[in-house]
């Protein structure tokens, strides 16, 4: 397992490899990160960025999303994956928001994480991205990474992927560790083919060494 010290220095190789690493779903506050946020589930970000481009020249506001039918948001996010349930819980958080919040996005983990489709990674992409406050989204490329990487175990949960990041890293990295380790895992350490041979951290990957040593074999 990597220490402290490694994790925190393969993090800062992410960082010299993705400099410009941040969040890629395109937004203008809140309200349309989170809503980018719900669609992005089992999704890609580039697709996300084409249905929103339009969808929200539409809709601006909770109040825009709960004027249409449920059918109506459906067929204007149909691309997307789960299209339904996510149209659904679009109408169903954009409710809340007018009842509860003055149609403002809580700044509020606890808040969040009770609107409708909102877990605990979205709930972190928000408060991270929007809210500046330290968290840490573990998505597919996170935990992958940090799986490879033996940042943490194989057999963690996602939740423990969580934990694990932040008692390894200063809350301060936070914020940049979850964007950087994105950008790797999306455009190096990708799923299916890592760039392993190519990798800087290669000498404490235990995952690259296994893959470099089965090669060779
Ligand atoms: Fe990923 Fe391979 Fe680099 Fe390890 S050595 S971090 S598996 S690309």
């Amino acid at each position: 397992m990597l220490s402290k010290k490694q994790t925190k220095a393969a993090i800062e190789t992410m960082g010299e490899l993705f400099p410009e690493a941040e969040c890629e779903l395109i937004h203008r506050n809140s309200f349309e990160l989170l809503i980018a946020v719900v669609l992005s589930a089992q999704c890609t970000d580039v697709l996300v960025n084409k249905v929103t481009a339009s969808l929200f020249e539409t809709y601006r506001t909770p109040e825009d999303f709960i004027s249409v039918s449920l059918e109506q948001v459906q067929s204007d996010i149909r691309s997307i994956g789960l299209y339904r349930n996510k149209a659904k819980n679009i109408q169903g958080l954009s409710h809340e928001l007018i009842e509860k919040y003055d149609s403002q996005v809580p700044h509020d983990r606890q808040a969040l994480e009770a609107l409708p489709g909102v877990g605990r990674k979205t709930a972190n992409v928000v408060l991270s991205v929007a809210f500046n406050e330290p968290a840490i989204a573990v998505d597919t490329h996170v935990e992958r990474v940090s799986k490879r990487l033996g940042i943490c175990r194989w057999k963690d949960s996602v939740r423990q992927v969580e934990e694990t990041l932040m008692d390894k890293l200063d809350e301060d990295m936070w914020s940049d560790a979850h964007h950087r380790m994105i950008f790797f895992g999306r455009y190096h350490c990708k799923s299916r083919q890592p760039n392993c041979p190519n990798c800087p951290l290669l000498p404490s990957c235990r995952e690259g060494k296994k893959r470099l040593k089965e090669a060779a074999s």
